[in-house]
């Protein structure tokens, strides 16, 4: 799979991965190098040693196939707690209980659904999970964690204090993915963000996963407002037809600066008016 690599600063790389169009990033410092998240992997390895030749300490945003099937080619992995892989893996029950609902139901060939559910499921080599440090000195170059749970349980801010730079993942995001964690309700995730926000206080850019271009701090305000704003009305099934535990919707709500914001979840994480 082809990746791009784009220089953000003279020590800051973002490797995008063109098929799946997600992000991973290198931050460097004088003594070594951070890689946050390791997406399907190809050719990872290869591309971060062509950018530094320093120690490289691995972490993931979060634990999702999408970001970190790539962990396998490195020896040890920093993730959030709650999403170490000996905590249980919800995110493999979900896709195959989705895929088992598409094999059955649909008449979609039983070789595309396997091979969709290939790059749906998280898989782990023979790394070691170790949970996340709250800070790390890359050398000149501090790299502090601040835990997000939402998305996934063990979903993790990286804040870069030299550049006053953002590495979110999938925390924000203009269309952001609730259902992935049941138990969470959008009201439950605006206080996250509430009580993250004075922390956030004087950084810029944050860099997400999913989109090339960093957004700007007063996203997380609107970002907020709109998982308080939005209720049942704002919803309309998604077209993932079954396999999870309620229909998954998608509520979409638009703010005046920043456009369509939605949100993909099941109507119990939602308010009702
Ligand atoms: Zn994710």
């Amino acid at each position: 799979m082809a990746t791009k690599i784009t220089k953000l600063s003279d020590d800051t790389f973002m490797l995008t991965d063109k098929f799946i169009r997600v992000n991973e990033f290198l931050l460097i410092g004088s003594e070594r190098a951070l890689l946050l998240d390791t997406g399907y992997g190809s050719g990872l390895k290869e591309k971060v040693k062509k950018l530094t030749s320093l120690p490289v300490t691995v972490a993931n945003t979060h634990l999702h196939p999408d970001h970190s099937n790539g962990n396998r080619l490195f020896d040890e992995i920093f993730v959030g707690e709650a999403d170490l892989p000996s905590k249980g893996m919800p995110s493999n029950d979900l896709a195959k209980a989705v895929a088992t609902y598409y094999f059955i139901n649909s008449r979609i060939p039983d070789a595309i659904i396997e091979k969709v559910l290939q790059y749906g499921l998280i898989r782990t080599g023979g790394e070691k999970y170790s949970p996340l440090w709250k800070s790390i000195d890359l050398g000149g170059r501090v790299i502090r964690t601040l835990p997000c749970p939402g998305h996934t349980p063990g979903c993790t801010l990286f804040l870069d204090e030299k550049n006053k730079w953002v590495f979110a993942g999938d925390t924000i995001n203009p269309a952001f993915w609730a259902f992935t964690n049941p138990a969470l309700t959008l009201i439950d995730y605006a206080r996250v963000w509430m009580r993250l926000q004075p922390e956030l206080e004087g950084y810029g850019k944050i860099f997400i996963s999913h989109h090339s271009k960093p957004l700007d701090a007063g996203y997380v305000g609107a970002f907020i407002k709109n998982l308080l704003g939005m209720t049942l009305k704002d919803g309309k099934p998604s077209f993932i037809k079954g396999g999870t535990p309620q229909q998954v919707h998608i509520y979409k709500r638009r703010d005046e600066k920043y456009g369509n914001m939605a949100v993909w979840a099941y109507p119990s994480q939602v308010r009702k008016v």
